[in-house]
């Protein structure tokens, strides 16, 4: 449902923002164009992450589009900055996008995030019913979307979400990368 305008509004009247796509196509049918529309979505993430360097968090950016392209929900890792174990990127997207649409339930949606998912992520975008998830840079160490775990498709699940993997990957490593070689602490590399 569009309400009309491309600007962010969350009170009561659910809109997010329009992008480029949002006109029923999303994601578009064509493999091809498909992946220009993930590498866009990936370059906003990654602007998202970041921020996260203000803080002394780790950089990882996180967007959720709705069914209709349109971006819904954003967040970043902000868990130094708050305090809080569960203040992930992907996590305050998706408390954003439901804010956004009005519902836990977030249907269709999309969830793109610079870092793979790790385990409570992971189960949060189950527990959102979320349809696809879009990552850049695997997560050896503790991913749990395909890497040390699978989480997103574990077939004991009653959701499975697709996942698209590797998008800008050499990017999205080399922010955290980049990250690490400046922070170089244990505390700090416990993501
Ligand atoms: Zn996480």
């Amino acid at each position: 449902m569009r309400t009309g305008g491309r600007g962010w509004t969350v009170n009561g009247a659910a809109t997010g923002l329009d992008l480029p796509w949002s006109d029923g196509t999303f994601p578009p049918p064509a493999l091809s164009r498909r992946r220009v529309v993930w590498d866009a979505l990936m370059g906003m993430a990654l602007h998202e992450a970041t921020h996260a360097l203000a803080s002394g968090d780790v950089p990882v950016g996180a967007i959720v589009v709705g069914p209709d392209g349109r971006l819904v929900g954003v967040g970043r890792n902000r868990r130094e900055e708050t305090g809080d174990p569960t203040a992930h990127a992907e996590v305050l997207a998706l408390r954003q996008a439901a804010l956004s649409t009005g519902q836990w339930r977030l249907t269709g949606c999309t969830l793109v995030v610079t870092l793979e998912p790790c385990v409570m992520c992971a189960g949060a975008l189950v527990a959102a019913r979320v349809h696809r998830l879009v990552l850049g840079a695997w997560d050896p160490k503790a991913g749990a979307s395909g890497s040390v775990w699978d989480m997103v498709r574990d077939h004991r699940a009653n959701h499975h979400v697709e996942v698209v993997g590797g998008v800008r990957e050499a990017e999205c490593s080399a922010v955290l990368r980049a990250f690490f070689e400046s922070h170089r602490t244990p505390v700090e590399e416990d993501r």
